[in-house]
């Protein structure tokens, strides 16, 4: 096991990518606060099952945030591993994107990042260990029509990822993000709906990844496997991000 008593805290826990990466922690042996916004019973459910807990908080919302790294403390011991993955899509073409859509991914994808390391950062300092990673994605630098607001978010992060990782390199924690692709959850229905297998030509191994392919890079970075990584953007895409369109 190779996450044995650790204490990890994965935002977003509820689904998609987020549910992968806390059942495959737990897997591994850790002790999982999985943070959610308003998906209650599914987070509660999945925390039952992988024996962790189930911690309602806003990632926007800074004091909401102190106050819930205070309780999973408290409850499950000191933060071992921190897993940004709380993340929204609000698209829409500039000239018509709202600053409230502007705002809202800003604030959860970018803001919410910020906010858990804002209160985890000097801890993890203090203990001289600890992990952060970040879930960025692809769309940062392949960017797509209708998402400067997403895409501004996550390229922030990377950029975020990197500054912070020197900051707290010789404290002994980490920090890195990962990158992933078109990935099997609520958040690309959409895309998956409209795009159908016309998706797959553009990505070579020709299938839409899983919250698994995430799930298992989470688990080494989150582990000692990883110790000498920092300040990285590993992408996991299944090669989309190559730009080579597929013959079939
Ligand atoms: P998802 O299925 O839509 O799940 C989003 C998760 O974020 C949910 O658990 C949701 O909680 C939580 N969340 C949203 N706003 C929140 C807030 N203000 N406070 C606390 N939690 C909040 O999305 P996903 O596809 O798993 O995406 C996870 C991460 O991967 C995101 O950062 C996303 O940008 C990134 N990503 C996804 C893909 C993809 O193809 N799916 C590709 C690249 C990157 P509730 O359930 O309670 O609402």
């Amino acid at each position: 096991m190779r996450l044995k008593d650790k204490v990890a805290i994965v935002t977003g826990g509820s689904r998609g990518i987020g549910k992968g990466i806390a059942q495959a922690f737990a897997a591994e042996g850790a002790k999982v606060a999985v943070v959610y916004r308003g998906s209650q019973q599914a987070a509660e459910e999945l925390a039952a099952s992988i024996s962790g807990k189930a911690y309602q908080c806003d990632v926007t919302n800074l004091a909401a945030v102190e106050t819930c790294v205070k309780q999973i403390e408290q409850e499950l011991g000191s933060i071992d591993i921190l897993v940004n993955n709380a993340g929204v899509i609000h698209d829409d073409l500039f000239v018509r994107l709202e600053p409230e859509q502007w705002n809202v991914v800003i604030s959860t994808n970018l803001g919410g990042t910020y906010n858990f390391c804002k209160a985890i950062a000097y801890p993890m300092m203090r203990k001289r260990a600890g992990r952060i990673i970040n879930v960025s994605s692809v769309a940062a630098s392949h960017v797509n029509m209708g998402q400067t607001n997403y895409a501004a978010s996550k390229g922030a992060i990377n950029s975020f990822t990197r500054a912070l990782a020197v900051e707290l390199a010789s404290r002994g924690v980490t920090v890195n993000a990962i990158a992933p692709g078109f990935i099997e959850t609520d958040m690309s229905a959409a895309v998956r709906n409209k795009a159908g297998d016309l998706l797959k030509k553009f990505i070579p191994m020709k299938r839409i990844g899983v919250p698994e392919d995430i799930a298992k890079v989470a688990v080494f970075l989150a582990s000692e496997e990883s110790a000498y990584i920092t300040g990285q953007v590993i992408t996991v895409d299944g090669g989309l991000s190559l730009g080579a369109v597929a013959a079939q």
